[in-house]
């Protein structure tokens, strides 16, 4: 059994500054994101059959798992997940980072502007009441879907695959925007990595894709 381990960020806590607060990134990372695993771990020494199975696949197949370990997971296992997730699609601000590659075309296919979508987006993550994340998700039929989810559920679950995704529980900004959440989504924007989320994106389709004899 190998326990689930906190993952190390590839950029410093302070390296989202001015937008996120180097104190909010080292408490939610080595705080928060930690409490998750040490939770997910506790659950899966009850079930060691689980104890070399991923965090993905144990979000897709919550419904199959033990009774007495399937909130812990749910909750703990998604926290990990989403986390992990989140930390990847963020990068130090560049001067201009756009979609790349042909999530660029997508976008503009499901969306029209760039800004559109990130109207759309906006709107997923300040009507998210209380706990959540906003994602934007790549459907089976291969669409992208701008969606919310309560707590630490994960797209997954639902049968989507996440390629941005942003935590709105106020552990996430509270210290720098305290109340002002659509301050914080805004700022957010200068963040994104987006190579990361383009590259996530032609994964996502490539899985999806039918595999031809
Ligand atoms: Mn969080």
């Amino acid at each position: 059994m190998t326990p689930h381990t906190l993952p190390k960020l590839s950029y410093a806590y302070s390296a989202l500054e001015p937008y996120i607060d180097a104190e909010t990134m080292e408490i939610h990372h080595a705080k928060h994101h930690q409490a998750y695993i040490n939770n997910l771990n506790a659950a899966i020494e009850k079930h060691p059959d689980f104890g070399d199975t991923t965090t993905e696949t144990l979000l897709r197949s919550l419904g199959s798992l033990p009774e007495d370990i399937r909130d812990v997971v749910r909750n703990n296992g998604g926290g990990h997940f989403n986390h992990t997730f989140f930390w990847k699609i963020m990068a130090p601000p560049k001067e201009s980072s756009w979609p790349e590659g042909i999530l660029t075309d997508a976008i503009s296919k499901n969306f029209k502007t760039l800004d559109n979508f990130k109207q759309l987006f906006t709107k997923a993550a300040l009507g998210r009441f209380g706990s959540g994340w906003a994602w934007v998700s790549v459907t089976s039929l291969g669409g992208l879907e701008i969606h919310s989810t309560p707590n630490q559920d994960n797209p997954i679950t639902e049968g989507l695959i996440p390629i941005l995704g942003l935590d709105v529980w106020e552990h996430a900004y509270y210290l720098k925007y305290q109340n002002r959440r659509p301050e914080y989504i805004e700022n957010w924007w200068h963040v994104v990595d987006w190579s990361q989320v383009s590259e996530s994106y032609s994964k996502a389709i490539e899985s999806i894709r039918p595999h031809s004899a």
